[in-house]
């Protein structure tokens, strides 16, 4: 006999990518950034009144949100700020999707999602991504005919790391019964030259969210905040009804905006991690790994002919250097590496040409 409802018995939980203590381990298998956030950030905390705890923050996180929506050209009421952008996604089901509703998302993708759809019973409707990472065209034709009522697009995608164009979105979105939620937790590595630009599709869909999250482009994944951007027809029974009263602590509130108001450093770290993404690439493709280009900060790489993919992951791990493996249909022959420092991934070249043959 068990206690819990029957989709939750029935679930299992997410898997963590590891998160050693030691502090010898090279940490390439979770996609932080490998830069510590914005100077701003340690001031702002060093500066931080400890007697400021004892009231209540700012329920809505407002002087957060006027900043990030002066940063995305929107208005206040077009942002909710979330503990995480897991929390977003999880209000994102929690909000939008009915028990026993379709839920979309593709394979693979951020595993999370089927975890948050389970969790609020809903139906998980998986659509296949060809070879090349791409929904293949009738993909809005299934998610209508399943009752899907909420996608889930990563872009740009994980764990590939290849980037869907805006005009790729804006026709999803048009060919959909329910809402499209466009996760866009990597989008601050995309290469500037290639002017992806998502909030401008806000105009013309009525169903679109965007996500977007201070852990991998700001260096901020231990404070855990995200937010969500949309119509204020999405934004606000999210803000006013299911989200917790004051989801965001006094403390995230004050370091997001101090983090925030310095993009010039985070635009710096940026360009550093897409210089070091393309030496990666580089280095591992003249060992004769294969990748398809990425547009974030993680590198999802085939080793060549002969080599298995779990036991270099394993290999690695014993001279300390983490990467992620997926036991997974089409990702079990691949191993996705965030990108670190120059220095890091040297280190980590140099592992993996000491274990080829
Ligand atoms: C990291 C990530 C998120 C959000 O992570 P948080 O740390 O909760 O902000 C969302 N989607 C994808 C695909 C991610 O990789």
């Amino acid at each position: 006999m068990t206690f819990e409802r029957d989709n939750i018995a029935a679930m299992q939980g997410y898997s963590y990518g590891e998160q050693p203590s030691d502090t010898q381990t090279l940490k390439l298998n979770t996609n932080e950034s490998p830069f510590p956030p914005s100077p701003a950030v340690q001031q702002a905390l060093a500066s931080f009144d400890a007697a400021m705890l004892r009231i209540y923050p700012n329920a809505t996180a407002d002087p957060l949100r006027d900043r990030l929506a002066a940063g995305h050209g929107v208005a206040r009421d077009n942002i909710v700020v979330t503990h995480g952008g897991d929390e977003a996604l999880r209000l994102a089901l929690t909000t939008f999707v009915t028990p026993g509703a379709g839920f979309g998302m593709a394979e693979p993708s951020y595993s999370l999602y089927p975890v948050l759809a389970q969790v609020q019973d809903a139906r998980v409707v998986p659509v296949d991504l060809d070879s090349n990472w791409q929904l293949p065209t009738d993909a809005a034709q299934t998610w209508n005919a399943e009752g899907v009522e909420l996608t889930c697009i990563v872009n740009p995608h994980a764990p590939s790391g290849t980037l869907a164009s805006a005009a790729q979105l804006d026709t999803l979105a048009g060919q959909l019964n329910g809402l499209l939620l466009i996760d866009e937790a990597y989008a601050d590595f995309v290469d500037p030259a290639v002017q992806y630009q998502s909030t401008e599709l806000l105009k013309k869909h009525n169903n679109i969210l965007i996500l977007r999250t201070f852990s991998k482009g700001y260096g901020l994944a231990g404070l855990r905040l995200g937010y969500l951007i949309g119509n204020t027809e999405l934004i606000q029974p999210v803000l006013e009804k299911t989200r917790d009263s004051y989801n965001i602590d006094h403390i995230s509130q004050t370091l997001g905006a101090a983090a925030y108001a310095d993009q010039a450093y985070a635009e710096k770290t940026w360009g550093a991690v897409r210089s070091a993404r393309s030496n990666l690439a580089a280095g591992l493709g003249q060992l004769g790994f294969t990748m398809p280009e990425s547009q974030t900060n993680f590198l999802l790489v085939k080793p060549p002919l002969g080599a298995s993919a779990e036991r270099l992951y394993q290999a690695l791990k014993e001279k300390k250097i983490l990467v992620r493996y997926f036991d997974a249909p089409g990702l079990d022959d691949k191993l996705r590496i965030t990108v670190g420092t120059d220095e890091q991934n040297q280190r980590l070249i140099e592992a993996i040409g000491q274990l080829m043959p």
